[in-house]
């Protein structure tokens, strides 16, 4: 499957491959950092539309927190 993802759009699957330690800030394919065992994350912010559209479900997650 992910070799399939790869032929259509290699750029964006280098771009969801491509991880950064948060402690070391050392770039890695890997899910751990080899350097730190942190758990490393996309560099890449999410799109301001997908931001948006979970930006909605988390002031509505907010809220029924406040109201707890
Ligand atoms: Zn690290």
């Amino acid at each position: 499957m992910f070799r399939i993802m790869r032929v259509k759009d290699p750029l964006r699957d280098h771009d969801m491959k491509m991880k950064i330690c948060p402690e070391c800030k050392k770039y890695t394919l890997k899910d751990l950092c080899p350097l730190c065992n942190a758990r490393t994350v996309n560099p890449h912010p999410p799109k301001f539309s997908l931001e948006d559209k979970y930006g909605k479900y988390r002031r509505l997650i907010k809220k029924e927190r406040e109201l707890l």
